[in-house]
């Protein structure tokens, strides 16, 4: 038997997986990112717990097929990344500095992109090939995967769905700089944003309280028939339905797995979304699938395994 290891690096901690090459997870388990130090420790710290495990279930180095890391960032080559705040990088070669640390051969990628992967091969996108994974939480994340491996791009900048133009009239500016993009509505923040907005010229009963308010107050208001939240929501399903028909258009996928933390308010999401991704889509997309991501914090490990299976 083979293995390989998953890895997931996040602001704040680095969850790591141990996989059999036939997708079974042996082990998985979490280390802090520490990024405070002087000298950059996040990739020496990786290879340690690395080894650490190698010799907890003693597994001999020829038995390790590789490993594969999700980053937050755009990723270039499948190693090359130009800068990531978040972890105080400036132009590192992420997959040759860690080769070197451990021996094993690495691949790198866009987190959004291998969590798509993950997804695909393990959680809600299980037995498809082309799919869209769309992660709606504070902002809005994209991965595409079109025959089973993952888009990049040119520069590591695939996929970035929340960024495409959603409303060419509005005035403030997403996080990115533009003014009008996706996320700027359909994100946790993004709904809202829209609330908000609704709430200050509503004259309507709600149960929605304008200075206590959260997407998942939205769509639970929706869910006991609230008027307003349902406005809310109609809002969102025509942001996020007319931007999935654009994407369908283009790329042509069997399924679209939504997930994040807007996604926990369940199936409901979609006949919101459906209902207007039906109303625009290109007729050879109509038969698209939706699905709710199933992995939830693990699609990180199981996609980064998965690229170097
Ligand atoms: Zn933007």
């Amino acid at each position: 038997m083979k293995y390989c290891f998953g890895v997931d690096v996040g602001g704040t901690t680095v969850k790591l997986g141990l996989f059999q090459t036939d997708g079974m997870l042996l082990d998985k388990w979490e280390i802090p990112t520490r990024k405070e130090l002087e000298e950059d420790v996040i990739l020496l710290d990786i290879a340690q717990a690395i080894e650490k495990k190698m010799q907890e279930k003693g597994f001999a180095k020829e038995n390790i097929k590789g490993i594969g890391i999700g980053v937050p960032a755009a990723v270039r080559d499948g190693s090359f990344v130009k800068k990531v705040a978040n972890l105080g990088w400036e132009n590192k070669n992420v997959g040759k500095e860690l080769e070197e640390l451990t021996g094993y051969p690495v691949r790198v990628e866009n987190d959004a992109n291998v969590a798509a992967l993950g997804e695909m091969w393990k959680g809600g996108g299980a037995g498809y090939n082309n799919l869209i994974m769309v992660t709606l939480g504070t902002g809005v994340g994209g991965g595409i995967i079109l025959n089973g491996s993952i888009l990049s791009g040119t520069n590591g900048g695939a996929g970035e769905i929340g960024h495409m133009l959603a409303n060419r009239n509005e005035t403030e500016s997403c996080g990115c700089g533009k003014k009008g993009c996706l996320e700027q509505y359909a994100s946790a923040t993004g709904i809202v944003r829209i609330a908000k907005s609704k709430l200050n010229e509503n004259e309507k009963q709600t149960l929605l309280d304008v200075n206590k308010l959260s997407a998942k107050d939205v769509f639970d208001a929706v869910k006991v028939g609230d008027e307003v939240a349902i406005e809310i929501a109609e809002e969102f399903g025509r942001y996020l339905g007319y931007a999935l028909a654009d994407i369908g258009a283009v790329l042509d996928p069997e399924i679209f797995v939504i997930g994040g933390g807007v996604s926990k308010a369940g199936d409901i999401l979609f006949t919101y979304i459906q209902k207007y991704y039906d109303e625009r889509t290109f007729f050879t997309c109509k038969d698209v699938k939706f699905s709710l991501a199933t992995l939830g914090n693990d699609a990180g490990i199981y996609g980064a395994a998965k690229m170097v299976m």
